[in-house]
């Protein structure tokens, strides 16, 4: 895509600090390093977001995930934990709209980086948890 900022990294057209590159991925680090090695795995077909994948790209994609998040916790022994995050459309964060998965390994609590999960359970009766379950289930076996 000729105005995406990702796929001119992939294609050399833009400078980028690259951690690893095959015939489907790039890994290269993000620009703003929440934390050091925080690692931006790409795929180098051009997607918005998750909602674009197939499962040929998915495997392609997320299989590697292993590969980049092991190597840098060799790189930097000092890792203690890694969130790995994935923005899908404004809303949800996501600010460059080629799919990217971050990889961010967390060193301390310090780290400059928070997510928060707010606890919702008691909103849901037990039928309501199970209609939700069922409409998603429903989905999944038609996709
Ligand atoms: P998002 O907010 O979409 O989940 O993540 C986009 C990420 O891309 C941000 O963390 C941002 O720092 C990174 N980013 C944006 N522009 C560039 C760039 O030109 N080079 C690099 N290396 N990272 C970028
Ligand atoms: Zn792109």
């Amino acid at each position: 895509m000729t105005d995406c900022i990702f796929c001119k990294i992939i294609n050399q057209e833009i400078p980028s600090y690259k951690v690893y590159e095959d015939d489907k991925v790039y890994a290269f680090l993000d620009i703003t390093q929440v934390t050091k090695g925080h690692t931006l795995l790409v795929p180098k077909k051009h997607v918005t977001d998750i909602f674009e994948y197939d499962p040929a790209l998915a495997g392609e994609v997320f299989a590697r995930v292993p590969k980049v998040a092991q190597a840098l916790e060799k790189a930097f022994p000092e890792i203690e934990g890694m969130n790995i995050i994935n923005n899908n459309k404004e809303l949800a964060y996501q600010s460059v709209f080629h799919s990217h998965i971050h990889l961010i390994p967390r060193y301390s609590k310090e780290d400059d980086f928070s997510i928060h999960f707010g606890n919702h359970q008691e909103d849901y009766s037990s039928e309501q948890m199970q209609e939700i379950a069922e409409k998603i289930a429903k989905q999944v076996t038609n996709a």
